[in-house]
């Protein structure tokens, strides 16, 4: 599984799946979550109500992934995933390192080789970035170990901002 970083909009990545910084209602917000909906379309958001209405009546947990298709994207699929909040008291890195872990798990069962991630919890939820990094790249690398050959080859980290890519670069560097 190789890692790479990339400075940029998550929506316009050519990948297998993109993952969405969501929130526990899955019906749309801000940040990421927002540029996700607006560049897949109404589509994105009727197959979110869809869960909600049937498999997801009390939403998403925290720490928890969903897919749907990716409608208006170049990806094939959206997996939506809960950060915790840290304003919320979420604290608990074990959260998000779960968002890593079921996204890439239900990744794998789609049978996606590519796969990008946004920084999960370091906006609105106020995660410092350089955690969010070490959580993630951890993540990752016990996945990969434990994973066969053949599933997810390549994940990207998508990152809005020149700062962000900079704490990433250095935590992936420091070898977390
Ligand atoms: P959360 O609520 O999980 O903190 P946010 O969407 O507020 O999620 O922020 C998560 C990260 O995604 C932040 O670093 C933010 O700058 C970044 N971000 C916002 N829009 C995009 C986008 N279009 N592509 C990639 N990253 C984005």
């Amino acid at each position: 599984m190789r890692i790479e970083i990339v400075e940029g909009d998550i929506t316009g990545r050519t990948v297998d799946a993109v993952v969405n910084a969501a929130n526990s209602s899955l019906l749309g917000g801000g940040g990421v979550d927002g540029a996700i909906h607006r560049a897949a379309g109404p589509e994105l958001l009727e197959a979110c109500r869809e869960l909600r209405a049937t498999t997801l009546r009390d939403g998403l947990p925290v720490g928890a992934a969903v897919a749907t298709p990716g409608y208006g994207l170049q990806a094939q699929w959206v997996i939506h995933t809960v950060g915790p909040n840290r304003h919320a008291g979420q604290t608990n890195p074990a959260l998000l390192a779960s968002c890593f872990t079921e996204s890439l798990r239900i990744a794998e069962g789609l049978g996606v080789r590519s796969l990008a991630f946004p920084a999960v919890s370091a906006g609105v939820y106020g995660w410092d970035a350089r955690q969010v990094a070490q959580v993630a790249f951890d993540a990752v690398r016990s996945y990969a170990a434990r994973s066969p050959e053949g599933g997810v080859e390549l994940v990207e980290f998508v990152l809005f901002s020149p700062e962000t890519v900079a704490v990433f670069r250095s935590v992936l560097e420091s070898g977390f």
